[in-house]
């Protein structure tokens, strides 16, 4: 059995995430979604609304499950014996960081391998950043995220945070 882990902040989740979800769930026996609840960053959702609306988004698949973490992500694939981490690539910008975190991570950690997906073509160009900037300009979101994510950026809108 085979336990892989995909990492990130998923402030918020976008289409392209739950492209890789999806896929990697396939792949694996089980996938944890591990929501890092990063204190160097400010994100625009708590770490229990990232978890919520990730959860919401993977309710249908039954080898997901979400969690938050916070720390090394190493050693919460360690805690949770997750040998895998996955990871999307969408362009050759992604790479260079790529590579150097999951050098990092197998020099941390021996036993993890990181798995690359490509990130599928009509969600390359998407990131967390450009659906946040683009409910800040009020524009429709409803190709990058699903409508529970929509919904929820529509209240952030409501109250001037986003
Ligand atoms: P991080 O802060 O770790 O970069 P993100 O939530 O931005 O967290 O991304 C988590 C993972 O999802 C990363 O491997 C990233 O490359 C991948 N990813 C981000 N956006 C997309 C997308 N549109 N399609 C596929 N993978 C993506």
């Amino acid at each position: 059995m085979t336990t892989a882990m995909y990492p990130g902040s998923f402030d918020p989740v976008t289409r392209g995430h739950l492209d890789i979800i999806k896929r990697a769930s396939r792949m694996f026996d089980k996938l944890i979604v591990a929501v890092l609840n990063n204190s160097a960053k400010t994100p625009l959702f708590t770490v229990e609304e990232r978890v919520e609306m990730l959860r919401e988004c993977c309710k249908g698949i039954p080898n997901v499950e979400v969690a938050s973490f916070d720390g090394l992500t190493v050693s919460f694939a360690k805690a949770r014996g997750a040998t895998v981490m996955v990871r999307g690539l969408r362009a050759v910008t992604d790479f260079e960081n790529e590579m150097q975190l999951a050098h990092t991570n197998h020099a941390l950690l021996p036993g993890i391998e990181t798995v690359f997906l490509a990130t599928s073509i009509s969600w390359s160009y998407l990131s967390s950043t450009i659906v946040k900037e683009a409910a800040h300009y009020r524009q429709d979101v409803s190709k990058f995220v699903t409508p529970n994510v929509e919904a929820a950026l529509l209240a952030k809108q409501r109250h001037g945070d986003v």
